[in-house]
């Protein structure tokens, strides 16, 4: 299994992260497969979606926040209920193809590493097969 590391530096972001996973299979001399991206985490999810305009990025995370209030009526001690919903509701893992050593994404598609209780060490692990 291949990982890489993520910085994150607010509490809710969106992080494209196509160029570390490109790195990554790159370094591993990956050609072709499916392309396993898990996120070990339970207040941070992984996703698919368009790369080009930052506001859809800010359009996702305003309407989560507005379904999923930090501050809600939340039994967990924690404090961060909205970040474990969250993360659920994005889930934990995606795959892509890669042919050629290259990922197969759309056009206009980015891989986001979502942070939902930031900032905080994040990982991503990768396995292609
Ligand atoms: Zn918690």
């Amino acid at each position: 299994m291949l990982k890489f590391a993520i910085r994150t530096t607010t509490r809710s972001e969106m992080l494209d992260i196509t160029s570390q996973v490109r790195a990554t299979l790159r370094t591993a001399g990956v050609q072709d497969g499916v392309c396993h991206l898990y996120v070990p985490h339970t207040t941070a999810g992984i996703t698919i979606n368009e790369g080009a305009d930052p506001d859809v990025r800010r359009d996702v995370l305003t309407d989560l926040d507005r379904l999923i209030p930090w501050l809600g009526k939340y039994y967990h001690i924690e404090g961060n209920s909205a970040a474990h919903i969250k993360s659920i509701l994005v889930g934990s893992s995606v795959q892509v193809f890669v042919e050629n050593g290259q990922l197969q994404l759309g056009t206009w598609q980015a891989i986001f590493f979502c942070e939902f209780d930031g900032p905080r060490e994040r990982e991503v692990w990768v396995r292609v097969r």
